[in-house]
């Protein structure tokens, strides 16, 4: 491969989709995204305007390079009202091809060689060689558990040490990477954190790339904040959203990115030269879908607030089989993924899992072997999440598996058999 990309060969979607693809049999718990129809408006809205009909022309052809203007006037008027801060459709909103596209565009236009960019751990895995490709260098800072409270099994313990963070931010600081709520810990980080967090970045004059794509699923009483509401951090956010995590369809790959017209500008000029606009039907459907959300907003019909009711209940069906099986949840405030501890099955299985070792040579971590011996041995598939931290920290996923449970509860019920049997 080219010098550029060396080190950056293995990626654990190609790699477990692949064994995935290959084994042909497993419950799929892994990549994340609901086995079953997204709300149904949005895709009645998309059959509506690609039927073949010569009047709807339009919509198969370029839209505006920005944003389709009706789903940029939606999520300006949505963040408007969230954040707290007038914000112009045309200059402070990009609609970009998922998230992905979102965090690429920023990461590439604002990053440079030198410039180093703090990310949390465990971080979503992109983040990483995006930063690298960008000539940056990645300074991490992994969350732990809280020492006082005495008690992982829930994301909220899982903290930052704002000394070891503090001592991070240096003349070289561009940026830092946030994920609330987290993928894959779930943890949705609280007003006091964010607050910590943004004195140092204003401090430091430091850039805030958010990335909030699981803005709409937080579970009980949790809140989910937006670091650019709070005072004097508009000016350093750029926020990024998903329209496949808001409204379940991941296969449409639309998401967006939005902050003060200064920052965007950048993102604008990175998106015109590269995919120039994204899908016009998805945009206008996915337009719709937000100017109906907007008015349901924190009504019971909504379909973000039917999403949470239906997720807490899939967390709790899979929660409840991790535990019966012997294995420990971290039960996740945000998101749809649970971390299982999964090494009181170690004294069982540990020689199995040793002779997974030989194809390991690149990823020769314990939650790699125990993820590949759950899907060939037992076809359940889950992520092992030594694959959301830097290569010195990965020993501190080793002992967890990824499970989404976005999932139809017959699925959940397979998922939770071949648990259980593991016991
Ligand atoms: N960020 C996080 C935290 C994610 O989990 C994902 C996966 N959906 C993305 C970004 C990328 O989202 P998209 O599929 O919209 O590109
Ligand atoms: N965000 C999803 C996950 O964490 C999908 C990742 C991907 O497709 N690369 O599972």
């Amino acid at each position: 491969v080219d010098e550029k990309y060396k080190g950056l060969e293995s990626n654990i979607w190609i790699e477990l989709n692949t064994l995935n693809d290959d084994l042909g049999n497993c419950v799929n718990l892994g990549q994340g995204f609901p086995d079953y129809q997204p709300a149904l408006h949005i895709v009645e809205h998309l059959a509506a305007v690609c039927k073949p009909d010569p009047e709807l022309y339009a919509f198969h052809q370029y839209a505006r390079a920005f944003g389709h203007p009706r789903l940029a006037k939606a999520l300006a008027t949505l963040y408007t009202r969230l954040v707290g801060v007038q914000i112009d459709w045309a200059s402070e909103v990009l609609v970009t091809g998922g998230a992905y596209g979102a965090l690429f565009y920023t990461i590439m236009s604002n990053i440079g060689k030198g410039d180093e960019v703090i990310i949390v751990e465990p971080y979503f895995d992109c983040y990483e060689p995006m930063v690298l490709l960008a000539g940056g260098t990645p300074v991490y800072i992994p969350l732990k558990p809280d020492e006082n409270s005495g008690d992982s099994t829930s994301s909220a313990q899982w903290k930052l040490d704002m000394k070891e963070l503090s001592s991070l931010f240096n003349a070289k600081t561009k940026a830092i990477i946030l994920n609330t709520p987290n993928n894959p810990l779930g943890k949705v980080f609280s007003r006091e954190e964010l607050t910590d967090i943004a004195r140092l970045c204003m401090k430091h004059d430091v850039l805030v790339i958010s990335d909030e794509v699981y803005e709409w699923i937080v579970y009980g009483e949790e809140e989910h904040i937006r670091i650019a509401s709070l005072p004097g951090m508009w000016e350093r956010t750029v926020t990024i959203g998903s329209a496949g995590k808001t409204f379940s369809l991941t296969g449409w790959k639309l998401g967006w990115a939005y902050g003060p017209a200064s920052l965007m500008r950048n993102l604008q000029i990175a998106h015109q030269n590269c995919t120039y606009m994204c899908q016009t039907p998805e945009q206008e459907a996915v337009g719709a879908a937000l100017e109906n959300e907007l008015e349901l907003l924190g009504k019971p019909t909504s379909y973000f607030h039917q999403m949470r009711k239906e997720l807490t209940l899939k967390r709790e069906q899979l929660s409840k089989a991790i535990s019966d099986a012997g294995m420990t949840p971290i039960l996740p405030q945000g998101g749809y993924f649970i971390l299982a501890k999964w090494t009181s099955l170690k004294k069982k299985i540990g020689k199995e899992l040793e002779s997974q070792g030989e194809k390991l040579k690149a990823w020769p971590y314990e939650d790699m072997k125990f993820a590949i011996w759950l899907a060939k041995n037992k076809q359940l598939l889950g992520i092992p999440p030594s694959a959301f931290y830097s290569l010195p920290h990965k020993h501190l996923g080793g002992d967890y598996i990824r499970f989404n449970f976005f999932k139809r509860k017959e699925t959940l019920e397979k998922a939770d058999n071949i648990l259980r049997a593991l016991k």
